[in-house]
């Protein structure tokens, strides 16, 4: 321990010992300012020199900076330029003299007001203290030491008290970093906040990196792909030059200037002497009537490449642009990058919006329901008041098509729904002429075919007793009725598998999320209820309102059959075990109810299903047809040549009907007895086979219409009948002869 010691002391044998512990000691301020005020007073003291002052340099950059003199604080840290000396003693590492008239101007300015005018012939020694990544210069003016011992007493200093100014320095560096950081993170939030507008934002980007870098000016150019030029549209060149045309901008070759180099190679330019730079433009770089000492002329990129570049002329207050603008420059470029194509989206988005709005204007334009219209319907003196109208097996052919509407208000008035959800029968009335004038002339998505199912849930409401027996509430009964005249809406005649491979504007707009045409049906809903004056569900509270569109959303996309066979299973697992008021068990229930409805075709007469039949196969070979002309492949139910009509009823009616009928049937025993009616058909299509095989496929459509088909349907089936029977007396007859 002791020789240890001793061996410390002999590295400070030129230095008094306990003035170098007073001042290691002394160093606990924070500021690098003030650690260096301490070390210049004493090496001062020290060296009996008239000034001491430390130059710090980033010594990968060289570039050096100045925040003490003697014993005074500058007021802020300032840049100065290397200069050969100085280089030249951090390069060599051997301490030099050098007048003080001889260093560059901007280091005699910092120094003079410190300095006695007739001292500037005086000697100034320069000590290097090089470390990484900051290294130090010491400067000692007129020591009256010997030169040798001003080195050893720099040295022994500097031994002790380097490691505390260290850190600091780096502290500071940090907390500047930190500092900036923070600013360049509340710029970018005040960017992204004015994607609304390119030039607002441009200006503003613009004012920030002034701001961040403290820049003289800053430009903003962008790529003009198209001419292949750079576009300077800044707002400041125009106000600063009041003869130049206020519309033009200016324009530049790619190539070209400072600003073309930084697109070439996609490198930041920081050219700290602007005209000695080999693609210096002075009509490109820089601003007119500027001149143009320091340029950082940096990339803005975005994911496809560089977009434009940013330039930052004249650093106020310092010689020239340092390593920290750059970092903060690059950073700002990408926030700048992110901003300028998400306003350019931004905008697009708005035109497509306007244009969106523009095009539904003229559609509701085109459907408006006049109050003439509404007048008329109300004072319509028909009958309305089929007896059948809430039978499950009705057929609303049997109505005149123009009263349809006069029902359908009927059926709101019959279900109290008017009245419990304060709904005025005019607006009503509109509304169900517009969810009418909703409808395309299709063969079966038609009106008719929404009106149907509107009366179907009308008649499950009052025939199942619905709302009586608890299965549901007001709110869902009535979302029931409306769901069912509205599910279909804008209805194209064409299944949501002709979407996707057509590759149609819906399919664009709704395949991502299942359902292309039912999430259409539910968008045009939203559309009318949204329309004013047919606004039904307006009066409701909040919280119902809410409720009533989540109900019209669950039933509209229950009605994809692709999501009723997705569920089967489920559902007949909850019919085995129904839970009243149960959710999940309610919404189970509902959805059946809404397959039911759409399906309830399948419910009615036999004539009926024959007509609806004719109705589904007119549309579904016209798709085929369509899908034959753009070179695709239609399946065989869509194509008029191959499609053999008894088996497709068949299969519809055993996979589809049968199963939706059978499991309702046991969550509502009322409803068990529609799948008798159902297998009755099934056993008339199969009769109906050996009509059907006799002609052609392609002639199936006016079998299906031939006024013959009932009779010889009949036939068959009396003869299929005797044969039963035949079939029966004959197992009876066997046992006796046994
Ligand atoms: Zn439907």
């Amino acid at each position: 321990m002791a020789s240890q010691r001793k061996g410390k002391r002999k590295s400070i044998q030129n230095s008094d010992p306990g003035k170098i512990l007073d001042l290691v000691m002394s160093l606990n301020d924070e500021s690098c300012a003030q650690l260096q005020i301490k070390i210049n007073t004493y090496l001062c003291e020290e060296c009996e020199a008239e000034l001491a002052l430390l130059v710090t340099v980033n010594s990968d950059r060289m570039e050096a900076s100045i925040e003490a003199v003697g014993t005074t604080a500058l007021q802020r840290k300032h840049k100065i330029c290397m200069g050969l000396k100085l280089v030249d003693v951090l390069k060599t590492l051997q301490e030099q003299t050098e007048l003080l008239s001889n260093f560059p101007p901007d280091f005699q300015a910092i120094v003079a007001p410190f300095v006695p005018k007739d001292n500037q012939k005086r000697r100034m020694m320069l000590y290097p203290i090089p470390d990484k990544p900051f290294s130090i210069i010491v400067c000692v003016l007129a020591p009256k030491v010997q030169e040798d011992h001003v080195s050893i007493i720099i040295h022994e200093c500097f031994l002790f008290s380097w490691p505390t100014l260290k850190k600091t320095i780096r502290f500071e560096y940090e907390c500047t970093l930190k500092q900036k950081c923070q600013q360049l993170l509340r710029v970018a939030k005040r960017l992204f906040t004015q994607v609304a507008s390119l030039d607002t934002l441009l200006q503003i980007a613009m004012e920030q990196a002034k701001q961040l870098t403290k820049a003289e000016h800053c430009s903003v150019m962008l790529v003009d792909v198209d001419r292949m030029e750079l576009v300077d549209t800044s707002a400041h060149w125009k106000s600063t030059n009041p003869a130049v045309d206020e519309d033009k901008e200016r324009r530049f070759p790619l190539n070209k200037g400072i600003a073309g180099h930084v697109i070439q190679t996609g490198q930041l330019v920081n050219a700290k002497v602007a005209k000695e730079h080999a693609a210096f433009d002075p009509n490109i770089d820089g601003i007119p009537g500027t001149d143009c000492k320091t340029i950082l002329c940096f990339p803005i990129r975005e994911q496809t490449g560089i977009i434009g570049v940013g330039q930052l002329i004249n650093k106020v207050g310092d010689p020239y642009f340092d390593a920290m603008d750059e970092e903060m420059a690059l950073a700002f470029s990408i926030y700048c990058g992110v901003c300028i194509i998400h306003s350019v989206v931004y905008q697009k988005i708005q035109e497509a919006h306007i244009r969106n709005t523009l095009a539904n204007e003229l559609v509701m334009y085109h459907m408006k329901v006049g109050d003439s219209e509404v007048a008329r319907m109300l004072e319509c003196t028909g009958f309305h008041n089929h007896p059948h109208l809430s039978s499950l097996h009705f057929n609303p052919r049997a109505l005149p098509i123009r009263e349809l509407p006069c029902y359908a208000l009927k059926m709101f008035h019959d279900l109290g729904f008017d009245k419990k959800f304060n709904i005025k029968t005019t607006k009503l009335a509109r509304f169900i002429l517009y969810v009418k004038k909703g409808y395309r002339d299709v063969p079966y998505h038609s009106w008719l075919h929404a009106f149907n199912v509107g009366q179907w849930a009308y008649a499950a409401i009052s025939n199942y007793k619905l709302i009586s027996q608890g299965y549901f509430t007001d709110l869902q009964a009535m979302m029931y009725v409306i769901a069912g005249f509205m599910h279909d809406l804008d209805h194209r005649g064409t299944t949501n598998s002709f979407h996707i491979h057509g590759q149609t504007t819906l399919a664009a707009l709704y395949s991502s999320e299942g359902s292309v045409m039912e999430r259409h049906h539910l968008a045009q809903a939203m559309c009318i209820l949204n329309t004013e004056g047919c606004d039904i569900l307006e009066s409701l509270p909040r919280r119902d309102y809410d409720r009533a569109i989540m109900q019209l959303r669950d039933y509209i996309l229950a009605s994809d059959l692709a999501t009723y066979f997705k569920n089967l299973n489920e559902y007949k697992a909850i019919s085995y075990d129904f839970q009243k008021g149960n959710r999940v068990h309610t919404a189970a229930l509902q959805s059946m109810l809404m397959n039911a409805a759409d399906l309830s075709d399948q419910l009615k007469d036999w004539g009926s299903v024959k007509k609806t039949a004719a109705a589904v196969l007119t549309e579904f070979f016209k798709q085929g047809d369509v899908e034959k002309s753009r070179g695709d492949l239609p399946p065989i139910i869509m194509d008029r040549e191959k499609c053999f009509i008894p088996d497709l009823e068949i299969q519809f009616l055993s996979t589809t009907c049968v199963p939706l009928f059978d499991t309702l049937g046991r969550i509502l025993p009322k409803a068990a007895t529609c799948v008798k009616i159902i297998e009755n058909h099934i056993e008339r299509w199969d009769a109906s086979r050996p009509i059907f095989s006799e002609v052609p496929t392609t002639a199936g459509l006016s079998v299906l219409l031939s006024p013959e088909l009932d009779n010889l349907i009949e036939l068959n089936l009396k003869e299929k009948e005797r044969l039963r029977q035949e079939a029966e007396a004959e197992a009876h007859a066997e046992p006796k002869e046994t």
